[in-house]
């Protein structure tokens, strides 16, 4: 297992949509491993290959007790609303309020390729939704008004000390 460097904002990879999962071998056993260790070692709750510099549709999360892989990700459904913060490992977890469904059921592939369906909420449901959006290129700035998008970019590199 190794620890992988953590692509940040705004890296084009992030902004693109992943390839689809398509060999469910020791490798990506391996590099789903090397993903857990990376979020943990960066005390995150959820990380998606596009993190770790990878164009793919895949994502490993552990929140509020639900650990998972999900390769080939998708939302197939939504209930409620929840507004709370959320940061992003790729965004120097710098936070902002993001409006989100309280509830989602996420569909995927696991480490096998076996298709499963998840429901959570709360924050698991949060996680859910932005790491499914990370497989489609989207950040959780995305989701706000231009101008708090702005001030969280600018938060941002000024904490990494970016002019
Ligand atoms: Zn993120």
């Amino acid at each position: 297992m190794a620890i992988r460097k953590i692509t940040e904002y705004p890296e084009k990879v992030l902004g693109e949509v992943g390839q689809p999962v398509t060999e469910f071998d020791q490798d990506l056993a391996d590099l789903c491993a090397d993903m857990f260790e990376t979020m943990y070692n960066a005390d995150g709750v959820g990380l998606a290959a596009p993190q770790i510099g990878l164009n793919l549709r895949l994502f490993v999360m552990d929140c509020e007790g639900v650990k998972l892989i999900a390769a080939n990700p998708e939302i197939i459904s939504t209930e409620g609303e929840q507004s709370s913060q959320e940061g992003c490992l790729s965004v120097g977890k710098v936070p902002a309020v993001v409006v989100r469904p309280m509830k989602a059921t996420l569909k995927a592939q696991d480490e096998n390729g076996k298709w499963f369906e998840r429901e959570a909420e709360g924050y698991a449901a949060r996680a859910f939704l932005h790491e499914t959006d990370h497989c489609n290129g989207k950040l959780f700035i995305d989701h706000l008004p231009k101008l708090r998008r702005d001030m969280i970019i600018k938060r941002f590199k000024k904490e990494k000390n970016w002019k």
